[in-house]
């Protein structure tokens, strides 16, 4: 498809000299060095008003309007007057947190993932940003690694719904709209199978693995019309993603058809030579340009060789020419060329705005899961003095989660007001921090709520643990609380599944509620007193030990599955093999019964209808997340013991029953074999309609 831009940018293109080209390929982080002459001299494509150094740990200067504006003018007085587009980590929200990614994964409600990222776009690009390093695509299958927070999971069928939903609700219709950005697709790929769950380390993925479960966010989200991709830090089957030619050309660009832009992550290019691929900074550049990677994040090695490169004949111009054009044409499908400056009114307008905080609060109470509640503890009723005790008792900007620069703790709903807004009257608290604070009143209290978890700062960008457990101290203020004997409520506050066997077993309900953003004070509060319900359900499965990990619901079954007689076998001598809770896993304050599933037939042809009816058969309305499992039980490959591949929400009140039908088509069983192509084939298959990926009722069919 040629894009109507191209014209002008090939024009655009026929002007520049080789320095201005190389200019373009170029993103400065101006927190290390602002030159302006720099940028006049048109040596600067994009600039990364990042929280940088800080990766994505700690809040950060605001951008602002006056800023990009003046930076912009100064583009304007360049030789061709290229304007600059200017990049930013806004991941979960700006000014309003909404949940990080991984909780919004758990509300299983693409939509909402959608709106919120909407409205992200509308106060980043109110600062004059125009250019997001988000979403994240990483399907992550080891907690350890801190980035799991920034993803949607394990999952890859959710992923690539969560990836076209973001994507959409960054870019809009039509990404030069003021209120839009471009969005970017990270990190391409296989990030998150580093080696031990140490960010940055290696990864070796089959390629059908690669193909079905890793690459399909990406696809998505380039189906999505995604503007940029950005290569990742990792050396994935030894090649630095940085530097794979078949990943960022063949497969992205060749067979996806990709006309967008690829950035390297944080000085990847340079990295090239501590992974021992190239010898300096040269060839570092010229391997990555071949590779696929149009712009140089930070690591100055395009601007700094790659003329040289040029004249000794390792680099064409041809190459950088279409690098060039790349980058035009996405500045030229932003607007930028027409609108390069941003309306400092737009801001007090736009941001933080009502609606924002409610669709905040709403995505907060969403995307919270309720693992346990036992004699339906909760929602909190009839107690009279509550105890909430724990280090999250104060919690401001603890609840904001990684990547949250713009967060600002003068807008947050402290978890204190929150709980205190909703409660019914007449209920008196304590609030206690630290243990003895916590005896003293816990000897009086009606009823212990504990919350604990993890600062922010222990998850995300190179947090990764070696021990999922609680953080020191946390399981010892459980075992204290629960010898009191009274009623106790967990919530957990985490970037990462954390491993909570015992607590779970100690406590009469668990609440997960990651780090749930401005609002998730107000959204706690709602869902103790019940003025509203919990809906969400586990995007990753957690594991009942750190030794348990990887651990994912969609692996291979073995020659020795675990489920056979006999000793010799697939497991641990040690630990039972299903993890503690499977993918999927969600309570509400009512029960579901799943009954009556049917075939629309035995044999598919085209397409099958698989239905059951589901009845809400507590006393509380809820909402129930119903799951479409598949299993081929013979394939020339072996196949995974379930894939999820359809969900959907239902609300039902007290004893209402619902048919709810999904629809699989012959596409939906497709794999890749062992020579590389994609399709199905015939056998016999299991399907389960499931509230989780470890029930559900099964029928078999045949293809
Ligand atoms: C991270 C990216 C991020 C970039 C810019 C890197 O360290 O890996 O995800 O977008 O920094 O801040």
């Amino acid at each position: 498809m040629t894009d109507y831009s191209d014209s002008f940018i090939n024009k655009l293109l026929g002007q520049m000299t080789l320095e201005e080209k190389i200019g373009q390929l170029n993103q400065v982080n101006p927190d290390e060095r602002l030159d302006t002459d720099f940028i006049r001299l048109g040596k600067t494509g994009s600039l990364i008003n990042a929280s940088g150094a800080l990766t994505g740990q700690g809040s950060s200067e605001s951008v602002g309007p006056e800023l990009t504006n003046y930076l912009q003018q100064i583009a304007m007085e360049s030789r061709l007057k290229i304007p600059l587009i200017f990049g930013r980590d806004v991941i979960h929200g700006y000014r309003t947190v909404f949940p990080i990614p991984l909780a919004q994964a758990a509300a299983f409600n693409p939509e909402l993932a959608r709106n919120a990222a909407s409205i992200a776009a509308q106060e980043a690009s109110a600062s004059g940003i125009k250019w997001t390093f988000a979403p994240m695509l990483d399907i992550a299958r080891d907690p350890r690694w801190g980035r799991v927070a920034e993803g949607n999971g394990e999952d890859p069928y959710l992923g690539s719904l969560m990836a076209a939903s973001l994507v959409m609700g960054f870019q809009g219709d039509d990404m030069a709209l003021p209120n839009k950005l471009v969005a970017c697709a990270k990190h391409y790929v296989g990030y998150g199978s580093a080696e031990g769950g140490r960010d940055y380390d290696n990864g070796e993925i089959s390629e059908p693995t690669l193909r079905d479960v890793y690459l399909p966010p990406f696809e998505s989200a380039v189906r999505a019309g995604v503007g940029t991709i950005m290569s990742a830090f990792l050396d994935l089957n030894s090649v630095p993603a940085t530097a794979n030619h078949h990943l960022l050309t063949d497969v992205l660009r060749g067979e996806w058809g990709f006309d967008g832009f690829v950035v390297s992550d944080w000085e990847s290019v340079g990295e090239l030579i501590y992974h021992g691929v190239a010898e300096n900074r040269a060839e570092a550049a010229s391997i990555a340009l071949h590779a696929g990677v149009d712009m140089d994040m930070v690591s100055q090695a395009y601007l700094d060789t790659l003329a040289t490169s040029v004249q000794s004949g390792k680099v064409s111009v041809k190459e950088i020419d279409e690098a060039v054009l790349r980058i035009l044409r996405i500045k030229h499908r932003a607007g930028l060329f027409d609108h390069p400056y941003t309306d400092p009114n737009r801001f007090a307008r736009e941001v933080l705005t009502d609606g924002s905080r409610q669709l905040a609060r709403q995505f907060a109470r969403e995307s919270m899961v309720l693992l346990k509640n036992n004699g339906d503890i909760l929602p909190l009723r009839d107690f009279r003095k509550i105890l909430i005790a724990g280090d999250f008792v104060n919690a401001t900007t603890e609840l904001f989660g990684t990547w949250s620069p713009d967060g600002r703790a003068g807008d947050v709903i402290s978890l204190q007001q929150g709980i205190k807004d909703v409660a019914p009257k007449g209920v008196d608290f304590w609030f206690a921090e630290n243990v003895d604070q916590a005896l003293v009143y816990g000897i009086q209290a009606d009823a212990i709520v504990l919350v604990l978890g993890e600062h922010p700062r222990r998850s995300g960008e190179n947090a990764n643990l070696s021990d999922l457990s609680l953080p020191p101290g946390q399981a010892e203020f459980v075992d204290l609380m629960v010898t009191l004997g009274k009623p106790v409520v967990l919530v957990i506050f985490a970037g990462r599944p954390l491993v909570i066997t015992c607590q779970l077993a100690q406590v009469d309900a668990l609440l997960y509620a990651w780090h749930p953003g401005i609002e998730g004070g107000a959204a706690l509060g709602e869902i103790l007193f019940g003025t509203k319900y919990p809906s969400g359900r586990l995007p990753i499965t957690f594991p009942r030990a750190t030794g348990q990990v990887p651990i994912y619901y969609n692996h291979k079954n073995s020659g020795r599955p675990v489920t056979l007689d006999g000793e010799f076998k697939s497991r641990y001598i040690d630990l039972p093999n299903p993890p503690l809770l499977p993918f999927g896993f969600g309570l509400s304050y009512t029960s579901f019964e799943y009954s009556n599933p049917e075939l629309s037939q035995q044999i598919l042809h085209d397409n099958i209808l698989i239905t059951a009816e589901i009845t809400n058969t507590g006393k509380q309305a809820g909402t129930e997340l119903v799951q479409l499992y598949v299993r081929d039980l013979v394939g020339s490959l072996t196949r995974p013991i379930r894939e999820l591949k359809g969900f959907q929400l239902i609300e039902l009140k007290p004893g209402e029953s619902r048919r709810v039908s999904f629809s699989l088509t012959e596409e939906m069983l497709a794999f890749t074999r062992a020579d590389g192509s994609k399709g199905v084939e015939p056998g016999g298959f299991q399907v389960w309609i499931a509230p989780d990926s470890a029930s559900g009722l099964c029928a078999e069919f045949s293809l």
